[in-house]
């Protein structure tokens, strides 16, 4: 019993103090200063204890000693769920071996093409794409959906210059996304934003 308890303590307090073993004595009645002040061995008190009450005990230290993995396991499934909630342009960072950037065909406000190789698509950290003049012009380096700031999109290479790190292999998005911003309610959005760096926000 007193293993189990141990065992179940052992990741929530990794070095127990002198004192805990004194409490670990008290509160278990077949450990050692219990036995020492009733004066009777270890068999005799395990043997006087009452089968089902003793059952029951040894069943909750069970449940004891398994709480902190349930407890990390139940975190863990809490996150997944999160991300599995999370808005569109949130929740495609997770996906395993396509997890790369997309590359947007059209700025998300105006719709202008922004083919793979323009110098003028503008992306904030969730790959939301526009184009300069919709960053600076109307959304004040604020995206609508995040908050963060933007960056120029990098160039994905034409050509295989390495393995199949390329274009060809990994094609631009043909999805076109044209969710026009309402400036007016942009202005509110990012008018507690647009003074604040990026960096700082
Ligand atoms: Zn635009
Ligand atoms: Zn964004």
């Amino acid at each position: 019993m007193n293993a189990i308890l141990t065992l179940g303590e052992r990741d929530r307090v990794p070095r127990s103090p002198p004192w805990r073993q004194s409490a670990l004595d008290l509160l278990l009645p077949e450990s050692g200063l219990m036995l020492r002040v009733q004066g009777t061995t270890r068999c005799a008190c395990l043997a006087s204890r009452d089968p089902v009450s003793g059952s029951v005990y040894a069943a909750m230290l069970l449940v004891f000693a398994a709480m902190p993995l349930w407890v990390e396991r139940a975190l863990g499934r809490s996150s997944h769920r999160r991300s599995a909630g999370s808005p569109q342009c949130v929740r495609k960072s997770l996906q395993g071996d396509d997890a790369m950037l997309e590359l947007r065909p059209t700025c998300e406000h105006c719709n202008q093409a922004l083919p793979p190789s323009s110098l003028e698509a503008r992306i904030c950290s969730f790959e939301c794409t526009f184009c300069a003049d919709c960053v600076e012009r109307v959304l004040g380096n604020v995206c609508p959906n995040c908050g963060g700031g933007f960056a120029p999109r990098p160039i994905r290479p034409a050509r295989r210059w390495k393995d199949e790190a390329f274009l060809g292999r990994y094609p631009a998005s043909t999805t076109v996304r044209h969710r026009a911003v309402d400036p007016q309610r942009h202005a509110l959005f990012a008018a507690a934003l647009r003074d604040i760096a990026p960096e700082q926000r």
